[in-house]
């Protein structure tokens, strides 16, 4: 699918690109001093951001418990039995939680987007801790069961430190 691009140039704007929708249109909005090289660069980002985001499946919390009992079994022989898996937007400094009494975890919208490998690091991490509470040794012995945990921890570690770096432009909003 290809549709018409726009690019609009604004005085207003100093440093911030940003895109959207109009129909079956997608308008970039970008400084108006900004180079044509800059201008093609900028254009070819917006676009695969925006595809991005539009391709981003968000699974249902019925989806998400489903997926941690089926990680529980590969991972754990079942032993970690979840109640209950949920979405939460009020985690901000955290990418998941869980409450071991209830059998429930909650997972930061953040990691909404994020490659499933670390959606499923964050998963096999909470229901390890329905299992053993803390951080110590045997924590970590039983994550060694995940293949990928090393990767996903460097991936969320990478995240957190590009959050601390100046912003980028964002797809929306200025
Ligand atoms: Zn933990």
């Amino acid at each position: 699918m290809t549709s018409a691009v726009e690019v609009r140039r604004s005085a207003r704007r100093s440093r911030t690109v940003s895109a959207y929708r109009e129909g079956d249109r997608t308008i970039v909005l970008i400084p108006a001093r900004m180079s044509e090289a800059e201008e093609r660069r900028w254009v070819g980002v917006m676009l695969e951001k925006l595809a991005a985001q539009e391709n981003r499946r968000v699974l249902g919390d019925a989806e998400l418990t489903e997926r941690a009992e089926r990680l529980s079994a590969q991972y754990f022989d079942g032993r970690a039995r979840p109640a209950s898996v949920r979405w939460v937007t009020n985690q901000n400094t955290r990418w998941g939680s869980c409450t071991p009494a209830e059998g429930s975890i909650r997972l930061s919208h953040r990691l909404q987007g994020m490659p499933e490998y670390v959606v499923d690091y964050v998963l096999v991490h909470e229901l390890a801790h329905l299992l053993v509470p803390g951080h110590g040794p045997g924590f970590w012995r039983l994550l060694e069961a995940y293949p990928r945990t090393e990767r996903a921890r460097g991936y969320l570690e990478g995240v957190v430190s590009a959050d601390r770096l100046p912003h980028l432009p964002a797809a929306r909003g200025e």
